[in-house]
């Protein structure tokens, strides 16, 4: 069976190596957009498909059996595009997505739809703001009234003259968020739901220092996906259609 993975999450690179194990041909696809990203095992294309019809075209001409979807909460272009091919050829389809964050004891989180309603609510909430979206939504904060940190993983472009910016892939623990809230006085963190421990640190350090959180909201998925949480339910899924 030969596979085209959507990747571009730690989610994916795992992923890339289990199927792989299980005897799978599998094709990483990246977008290409971040500098030094950690690459999986296997074959790797890079950049996008040109929208819907280049990405049929580029199932078509590769053969690609089934497509599996494990991009980012928020890549919900990819995904469109995605499900759309899929739906047009016909050809099995899977979306991989990690639970979203829920709220516990001591959070005190602010859930809105888009980085544009963050910003909107950010001078409500507080006066000295962590931005943890990543580069993109991060002009919706352009002009809100409240001194910014924002962390990225690459520089934004252009570089935001109205905030001040950490550039960092991370890993995260609780002790270094602990500093940079503690650091910079910070009093509202605001987050994308982007689920998963890899970046939850933040949230932990968050609740310990009593920092109210705006949790901007993942967009829906496509209707009629089909979508599990996990790798060993791609791993049956992909079983269930190689049989
Ligand atoms: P997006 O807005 O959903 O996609 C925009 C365009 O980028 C797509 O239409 C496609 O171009 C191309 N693209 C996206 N993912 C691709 C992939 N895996 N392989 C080939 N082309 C891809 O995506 P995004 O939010 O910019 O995210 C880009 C990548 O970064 C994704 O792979 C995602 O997993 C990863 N990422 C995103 C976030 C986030 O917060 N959004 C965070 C961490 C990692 P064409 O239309 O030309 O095919």
């Amino acid at each position: 069976m030969k596979l085209l993975l959507l990747g571009g999450t730690g989610e994916a690179r795992s992923l890339a190596q289990e199927l792989s194990r299980s005897g799978v041909h599998v094709v990483s696809s990246l977008a290409g957009r971040t500098t030094d990203a950690r690459l999986p095992v296997g074959e790797v294309r890079h950049g996008g498909f040109g929208g819907v019809e280049g990405l049929i075209d580029w199932l078509r001409d590769n053969a690609v059996d089934a497509l599996v979807d494990a991009t980012h909460p928020f890549a919900a272009t990819m995904t469109s595009h995605a499900a759309a091919a899929a739906r047009e050829l016909d050809l099995p389809f899977l979306v991989l997505r990690r639970p979203g964050w829920t709220a516990t004891k001591g959070d005190i989180w602010h859930w809105v739809d888009s980085p544009d309603a963050a910003a909107r609510l950010l001078p409500d909430v507080g006066s000295r703001a962590f931005l943890t979206i990543g580069r993109q939504g991060l002009h919706e904060f352009a002009g809100v009234g409240v001194w910014m940190l924002a962390r990225c993983v690459d520089p934004p472009e252009p570089v935001p003259t109205w905030c001040e910016l950490i550039l960092d892939r991370g890993p995260y623990d609780v002790p270094g968020e602990l500093s940079v809230l503690r650091e910079h006085d910070i009093d509202v963190l605001v987050t994308k739901d982007s689920g998963g421990p890899q970046t939850s640190a933040k949230l932990v350090a968050a609740r310990q220092l009593g920092v109210p959180v705006i949790v901007i909201r993942r967009p829906p998925l496509p209707a009629g996906v089909q979508a599990v949480e996990s790798a060993t339910e791609v791993l049956a899924w992909v079983r269930v259609h190689v049989d």
